[in-house]
């Protein structure tokens, strides 16, 4: 049976009731199965309001989020926000406007020369030549990981303008930081301390830092803030190999900083124990890559000897 045979039926049953028990007390009764006409209005005034309400609603939900959508759009078109892979370890983040970098480089540099005022070794300072040298080889390190990968992520954006320097602060401790930009500066006591391969090692990490941009990015509250640091261990540590240095040498030295020097990164949140460290880039593969770049800039280099030499 058809649902409209059924409904029909259904009425007629209904309709046939109430006259049969209207007939049995003496009166018609009508049936009233729609609600008054006044009633019906009401009704049919208060689905309009909430519809119109919900209209309302649904448009101003789609204003909000048009205007979100819109207000991102224009900020990553006109104002820079840029999502970017970190270059060697492929990590996404957001980076802050491309016109910032220069200014907070800027400034950073401005505060470091003020606080380093007066101690900052001369250009031709023995301690400034071996670390002006010690980055060029790093640099030239890199420029060969980009030339090798042209279609990499070590490649692009990032490599070019930065103004890479490095200064050596008179101060008998052992340390080193960067500013984004390119300048390093150096403790002439790291310099005292350190073998060239470890110096590398150590230039490397900065520069390491420099090009995976970790102080212009947005930090993520859940990430781990000593990720930024094994990072830049890890880029170091191939840029230093790039460079002709012994990637083995960071995982002694940290060995030896272990055994030697009291470990003042305990209790700090954003930066690596010894340990850690050492054991982060004795990794199988990861040292495994640094050899095999290692090798391979050794061997560009015998063979644009030997080419240089017949020429
Ligand atoms: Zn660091």
């Amino acid at each position: 049976m058809s649902w409209y045979r059924r409904a029909k039926l259904g009425i007629t049953s209904f309709h046939n009731l109430t006259n049969s028990t209207a007939q049995l007390y003496g009166k018609t009764i009508i049936p009233t199965c729609k609600p008054p006409t006044t009633n019906f209005q009401r009704y049919y005034n208060v689905d309009s309001a909430i519809a119109v309400a919900s209209g309302i609603v649904v448009v101003a939900s789609g204003i909000v989020v048009a205007s979100g959508i819109g207000t991102l759009y224009a900020m990553f078109c006109y104002r820079g926000l840029r999502i970017v892979n970190v270059p060697f370890t492929n990590r996404k983040r957001l980076v802050m406007p491309t016109m910032m970098h220069k200014r907070i480089g800027d400034d950073a540099l401005e505060g470091c020369m003020i606080k380093y005022k007066g101690k900052i070794l001369d250009e031709k300072d023995p301690h400034s030549v071996r670390a002006k040298l010690i980055l060029k080889y790093i640099i030239q390190g890199l420029e060969r990981q980009v030339k090798c990968n042209p279609n990499s992520n070590a490649s692009g954006y990032y490599y070019d303008g930065f103004n890479w320097n490095i200064l050596v602060v008179d101060n008998f401790i052992m340390h080193a930081h960067c500013i984004p930009g390119g300048t390093i500066f150096i403790c002439v006591g790291t310099l005292q301390a350190l073998t060239d391969g470890e110096v590398a090692a150590c230039i490397a990490h900065e520069v390491g830092h420099i090009v995976a941009q970790h102080t212009v990015e947005f930090q993520h509250p859940n990430l781990n803030r000593c990720k930024r640091e094994f990072e830049a261990d890890y880029i170091g540590l191939l840029l230093m190999a790039s460079a002709g240095y012994n990637p083995r040498i960071v995982v002694e030295f940290w060995k030896n900083m272990i055994l030697s020097y009291p470990d003042f990164s305990k209790g700090d949140h954003e930066h690596p124990s010894y340990e850690e460290r050492a054991n982060s880039l004795a990794q199988a593969h990861v040292m495994e890559q640094a050899l095999t770049i290692y090798k391979e800039s050794w061997s560009e280099y015998f063979v644009n000897l030997v080419f240089k030499r017949k020429a």
